[in-house]
């Protein structure tokens, strides 16, 4: 057969790609009569397709190129560790240098006493491991009844039987047999749309106080772990309220059950902080990374483990594990992104320069008349598009339907913005610039126009009233 190049007809690489390749969270036929988008190259914040088109990528791939495209250090580091040893696994008493630093590097970045690290490949595998691990403490520590695990509705840990279970997504526990047993799910603080009257203050310690109902109704001593992430991501970028993570706080301490934060997407600087922990001030006892660690150059993640769980884990045999577990390319690539962060100061220039300068430019969408709230923190951030905006009031019409027509006028202006639902979201690179952020601004403005002409057009811009 022909290998194709990027240099290829796009029709030839779309027909190719419809042929043989299923796509992640795609409804294939839908695509293969549209044909992919095919990237072809990347260069800082800046994407090029097969068309030829420059497309500034506010979503940083899928909230993982921290570091921007094109950096040259990663691709001589992953070049180097390959000629000097590609693969050797750790699992047999032998480990080897790559993983060794990056070990050690997570422990020094890590708040508190996270200490230990255990490597996966993806988050998904990394909260794979998590569900085993907590369980195993708690097995070890002699009370093996404490096997359920908390999480949260529109909560996303992965697609994995395990992580997919955790989260919580209707559409996944859909398929294939989920969520597994032993994991409760409850409600989210998403107080723009499930608020009501009350203020976001008192939602949020509504919300928390669901932890503490759930806890008793399971039994106190039956509960292991409490997953969340800082702040949803995938859920639609959903920042709660100030009150409910010092709650949360109390509560896990209160019962002495352990807090596992997924920094999947809030880790490496995303959220202003090295971590959302820190932004967020929590103090978790396991923390699942991936995405931002290599900035995505190589697939990694990792559990970062507290000196006390480490200390009743090291007690046994943990009977886990993957052949990849600390690959020396990913992390020799990933140790290297982290030089990069801290010494070109890219996490603390995010935090001081480039998200001041975000938040002022982005929550000036919510002038739009399409727009009912933005929300940023640090470099992630989302607009709640409304019909109305008085009322915070969702669209009579299906869930996501305005979403997907603005995500739809935001590739077409070369703007990467996703939707969730009827939110949009951006998670730019964190090096950004002021220029870039007026270019995203602009774009999405324009885009936010043809959508709402669009929804006028069809009859779309009514509402239903919230709650
Ligand atoms: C993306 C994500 C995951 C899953 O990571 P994969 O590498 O896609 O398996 C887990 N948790 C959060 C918060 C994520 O955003």
């Amino acid at each position: 057969m022909t290998i194709l190049t990027i240099n290829s007809p796009t029709a030839e690489l779309q027909a190719l790609d419809a042929a043989h390749h299923i796509h992640p969270f795609t409804h294939a036929s839908g695509l293969k009569e549209k044909g992919a988008r095919i990237i072809t190259r990347a260069e800082g914040c800046w994407l090029q397709d097969s068309e030829g088109n420059r497309i500034l990528d506010a979503m940083a791939g899928l909230w993982c190129v921290n570091v921007g495209y094109g950096r040259d250090e990663l691709a001589g580091v992953a070049a180097r560790q390959m000629r000097d040893l590609p693969f050797y696994n750790t699992f047999f008493q032998t480990s080897h240098v790559p993983a060794i630093n990056l070990a050690a590097r997570l422990a020094e970045l890590a708040p508190g006493d996270l200490n230990h690290v255990f490597f996966a490949n993806s988050g998904s595998e990394a909260n794979d491991t998590n569900l085993r691990m907590v369980r195993t403490y708690w097995a070890e520590k002699g009370e093996p009844q404490r096997d359920q695990i908390i999480a949260r509705w529109n909560g996303y840990h992965g697609s994995s039987v395990g992580s997919g279970s955790l989260g919580g997504m209707k559409g996944i526990h859909a398929q294939g047999g989920m969520p597994i047993p032993g994991i409760h799910h409850i409600d989210q603080p998403y107080w723009y749309l499930e608020g009501g009257d009350m203020t976001p203050e008192e939602f949020g310690l509504a919300r928390a106080r669901l932890l503490e109902e759930k806890i008793l109704e399971l039994g106190q001593d039956k509960v292991a772990a409490f997953i969340a992430e800082p702040i949803q991501g995938a859920g639609g970028v959903i920042v709660p309220p100030s009150t409910y993570w010092p709650e949360i706080q109390r509560i896990v301490d209160k019962y002495g059950i352990l807090l596992i934060a997924d920094e999947v997407i809030c880790g490496f600087g995303r959220t202003g902080e090295w971590f959302g922990s820190q932004t967020m001030d929590i103090r978790p006892d396991i923390m699942t990374v991936a995405k931002g660690l290599s900035s995505g150059y190589q697939p990694i993640g990792a559990s970062i483990v507290s000196d006390a769980v480490e200390a009743v884990i090291g007690g046994v045999e943990f009977n886990h594990g993957y052949t990849y577990s600390g690959h020396p390319v990913a992390c020799a690539v990933a140790l290297e992104n982290l030089r990069l962060l801290d010494e070109e100061g890219i996490v603390a220039r995010a935090r001081d320069h480039v998200a001041p300068y975000l938040k002022e430019r982005f929550e000036s969408l919510t002038d739009h008349p399409l727009v009912g709230e933005a929300t940023i923190v640090g470099l992630m951030g989302s607009i709640a598009l409304t019909p109305d905006k008085a009322s915070r009031a969702q669209f009579a019409g299906e869930a996501g339907q305005a979403g997907y027509i603005c995500r739809e006028r935001c590739f077409a202006n070369n703007l990467i913005m996703r939707h969730v639902n009827d939110r949009m979201i951006i998670s730019p690179p964190l090096v950004i610039s002021h220029e870039e952020i007026d270019t995203l601004i602009a774009r999405a403005w324009k885009s936010l126009d043809e959508a709402h002409a669009t929804l006028q057009e069809q009859g779309l811009m009514v509402a239903v009233p919230t709650v």
